[in-house]
């Protein structure tokens, strides 16, 4: 990492930057990927850099319907990659999920990149390479998923994801958990439990948030799940943005 003034008051938003190009000299972020990081920041900026009320409410159901799930997979982009690689790795063991790479521009050596990435960050088992299942109503590339991984999952979380491939995966009946600070987006539109917060809170907060529920019951998670409302938390977001939560 690099040396940066820990009392900036940008300090998390120069350390998520820092970690954005450091994945691209890595190959393991895509150029496109540092524009997905400034629209991000930008969202982040205007909810105060903070994870709202309705946002933790979403993590918390995120984590219920994870330790719900028969087979639950997290997806990993260069983005998710290069931010939070070992956060990923405690969610997965915390609510006994897959991890499976899903690039939008899929190329062999930034699969191989981001694979080795997580594996030194403590990944066992990396999915996504072998691309033997298809999404239906995909462009060739972008519909590449494991059979055995996103393929057959029922429950998928997919952070920072395109909304097209969100859409095609909602249409297979996956229960899609998006985060993505923008509220707007057709990805948190389409999800099942959008989270309007950045993947640095949300990631950790959601394995919190799993440990916590670890031994609850299946009625007490089930009931966790329907008392969340999606469309509620997403107009909430759109109004703390609106508001300014800026301190
Ligand atoms: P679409 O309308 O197809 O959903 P999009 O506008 O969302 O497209 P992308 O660049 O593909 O475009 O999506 C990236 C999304 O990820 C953006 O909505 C951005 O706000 C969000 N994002 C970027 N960085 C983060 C982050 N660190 N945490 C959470 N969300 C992020
Ligand atoms: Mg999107």
């Amino acid at each position: 990492e690099i040396d940066l003034p820990e009392d900036h008051p940008r300090y998390q938003s120069l350390l998520t930057r820092h970690r954005i190009e450091a994945g691209v000299d890595k190959g393991i972020t895509s150029k496109q990927g540092l524009i997905a990081e400034g629209r991000g920041e930008a969202f982040d900026y205007l909810l105060g850099e903070q994870t709202i009320e309705s946002a933790d409410a979403a993590e918390r159901a995120a984590a219920a319907q994870l330790l719900l799930a028969e087979q639950p997979v997290l997806s990993v982009n260069g983005n998710v990659a290069a931010l939070v690689a070992p956060e990923i790795v405690d969610l997965a063991a915390a609510v006994d999920a897959d991890i499976e790479i899903n690039l939008f521009n899929r190329t062999p050596k930034r699969m191989e990149a981001i694979a080795t990435h997580l594996r030194e960050h403590g990944a066992e088992d990396v999915k996504g390479l072998t691309a033997d299942g298809r999404i239906p109503n995909l462009s060739h590339e972008r519909a590449k998923v494991d059979a055995d991984g996103i393929g057959s999952a029922d429950v998928v979380v997919v952070p920072l994801e395109d909304g097209d491939r969100a859409e095609a995966l909602a249409a297979m009946g996956k229960t899609e958990i998006v985060i993505d600070l923008n509220p707007l987006s057709r990805s948190a539109q389409t999800a099942a439990i959008p989270i309007v917060d950045n993947i640095i809170r949300a990631v950790p907060n959601m394995t919190d948030h799993a440990r916590d529920l670890q031994s609850a019951d299946r009625e007490t998670l089930e009931a966790i799940v329907d008392a969340f409302d999606g469309a509620a938390a997403l107009s909430d977001a759109e109004a703390a943005i609106r508001a300014g939560e800026l301190d």
